[in-house]
């Protein structure tokens, strides 16, 4: 039991508890939006590893992003602070580079191999190729000269990282029994999003009836395009015969209104057989808005306005005015508190000159390279040719008066104390740096795909229109019922961000979004006829 003589376990619900105590053996965890999936994960690792006399050697914890490993093991520290030093907890990437580490010789490579960055990529493939054009597509395709060259200079690339130790274990049973033999009890975050190389690799490393636990929402499965498939969720009690499946249902974030105008729009085509999801929270005055704005420029205005009302203390429970009204307070809510989702990125400039020209405070989540950001990739090249005992000294005097690098690379630097080879790796791994501040107190814009797994008091999903939402790319003829379905899971993720309000917009003439007709369970449905006022924002309730 823990330092107070309290289980673990306490803390959970009585489902979170079952999956979080459950025994060995494959275990698939089916949990909703908001239902603590991160919570109820970490607390089975330490739970085992505090109560259950598990070694923490043992465990082997997978995530899909370095900011969701950070954050897991954060928790496990606090969790099981002792034994979190020897957990291992590591994105399918980081993993990779593990097993390529200890065992580089079998893959051709030495010990210190370096990982090429997407420059280092094309530098590479134009050497094989000759042109720019041609070499991109050897990168795309894994050629196999650019292959050959990159190995040839000691190098891999992302890929590499799945790719080489897969092949690594498929041709030695004997590496798979010694990984089995180490890493005894495995999870895995969001499984809904692992790609074929990534199945592969996790059921070498995981017997058919090894302690697997898998978690994860098959209705929250947006990664497609990149090669995701949620087959593998769907069919892991063929590939795990003999596994518990268990199912988290009690959402902690949303409003209940909330909760079932997600659950209307995910039904048509559920992958979870009874789809259950029960809201735990009291928001007494949470509402769901759809507005139909004149243009682009007017619903972003109608944002901003929405943002400055409800930071005034608007309510929503009086529409008639074609405005939101002020009422009761909004108590407690800064800018931090509002997110607005898009989907794609081209949408965020009408939302970016609104919110400048009110003067609001907004922060756009953006994936950037980090060794591709100014400034970061000169330190990186000038590093070898500055002295200092650690990287941090190195990066220090590489950076001189370029202070934002700096600050950027610092954290990194700090964690990396003096091994030069975990810097290289690190930065080559941590290939995108989010510059996105949970904290910080400014409205965050997102697309869709980058607000999972997030939560906001409120929530706006702009362009919810026939094709933005679903998105049917330009010169795309037919619908294909999977795109379409990905496209209703993507706004799914989206509503189920929202804790209190909901504001699903749409703009000019185009057709509003086919997911918003799934609403009409809600009583004054009627409301979503535009009301035309003089200049005057047009907002019904639903
Ligand atoms: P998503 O699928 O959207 O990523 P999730 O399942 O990962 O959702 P979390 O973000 O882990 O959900 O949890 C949602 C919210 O519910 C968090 O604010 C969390 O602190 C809270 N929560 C989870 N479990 C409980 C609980 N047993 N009691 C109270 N609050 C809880
Ligand atoms: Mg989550």
């Amino acid at each position: 039991s823990t330092v107070d003589g309290k289980s673990l376990l306490d803390g959970l619900d009585p489902e979170q508890r079952a999956a979080a105590s459950a025994d060995g053996g494959p275990l698939l965890i089916i949990a909703g939006p908001g239902t603590g999936k991160t919570r109820t994960l970490t607390h089975r690792i330490a739970h085992l590893v505090t109560e259950r006399g598990v070694a923490p050697e043992e465990c082997l914890a997978i995530t899909f992003t370095r900011r969701a490993a950070e954050e897991m093991a954060e928790r496990l520290a606090a969790l099981a602070p002792g034994h979190a030093r020897r957990l291992t907890v590591a994105t399918f990437h980081s993993l990779g580079v593990r097993i390529l580490r200890e065992h580089h010789a079998a893959a051709g490579l030495s010990a210190g191999f370096g990982i090429a960055d997407p420059d280092r990529q094309r530098e590479v493939a134009r050497s094989v190729a000759g042109g720019d054009e041609e070499a991109r597509r050897l990168v795309a395709e894994g050629d196999e000269q650019y292959k050959k060259a990159l190995r040839a200079l000691d190098l891999v690339d992302f890929d590499d990282l799945i790719a080489l130790p897969l092949s690594l274990l498929d041709n030695d049973p004997a590496l798979v029994a010694a990984y089995r033999e180490r890493y005894r009890w495995i999870s895995v975050d969001e499984y809904q999003d692992v790609d074929e190389q990534q199945y592969r690799l996790l059921r070498l490393l995981a017997p058919a009836d090894g302690n697997l636990t898998a978690i994860g929402d098959p209705d929250q499965a947006i990664y497609r395009f990149r090669g995701a498939d949620v087959g593998f969720f769907l069919r892991f009690q063929e590939d795990f015969p003999g596994a518990r499946s268990v199912q988290l249902t009690r959402n902690y974030r949303s409003s209940a209104l909330v909760v079932a105008g997600a659950m209307q729009v995910i039904a048509p085509t559920s992958l979870v057989p009874q789809r259950e999801l029960r809201a735990m929270g009291e928001h007494g005055d949470a509402r769901i808005g759809v507005h139909h704005a004149s243009s682009e420029q007017a619903e972003a205005v109608f944002v901003a306005r929405t943002v400055e009302q409800v930071l005034g203390g608007a309510s929503f429970h009086a529409f008639d005015s074609g405005r939101v009204s002020v009422s009761e307070g909004s108590q407690g809510l800064g800018f931090s508190d509002f997110a607005v989702l898009y989907r794609t990125d081209r949408q965020s400039r009408a939302l970016v000159d609104a919110l400048t020209q009110s003067g609001l405070p907004f922060q756009k989540r953006s994936h950037d390279r980090l060794a591709e950001r100014p400034g970061v990739a000169r330190i990186v090249r000038e590093i070898a040719f500055t002295a200092g005992d650690s990287v941090l000294d190195r990066v220090r005097a590489a950076a001189g008066d370029d202070h934002t690098a700096y600050e950027l690379l610092k954290p990194l630097a700090v964690e990396c104390g003096s091994d030069f080879e975990r810097f290289g790796t690190t930065l080559a791994l941590g290939v995108e740096v989010d510059t996105w501040d949970p904290r910080a107190d400014r409205i965050s814009l997102l697309t869709l795909h980058a607000s999972k797994g997030l939560e906001f008091a409120v929530v706006f999903i702009v362009g919810c229109e026939d094709g933005l939402l679903p998105l049917r790319w330009p010169g795309a003829t037919a619908d294909d019922a999977e795109d379409v379905a990905e496209e209703r899971r993507l706004m799914f993720v989206g509503m189920t961000r929202a804790q209190r309000h909901l504001f699903l917009s749409y703009a000019g003439e185009r057709a509003r979004s086919p997911f918003l007709a799934e609403l009409t369970g809600f009583e004054r449905v009627g409301d979503l006829r535009p009301r035309r006022r003089k200049g005057g924002t047009q907002l019904s309730l639903l």
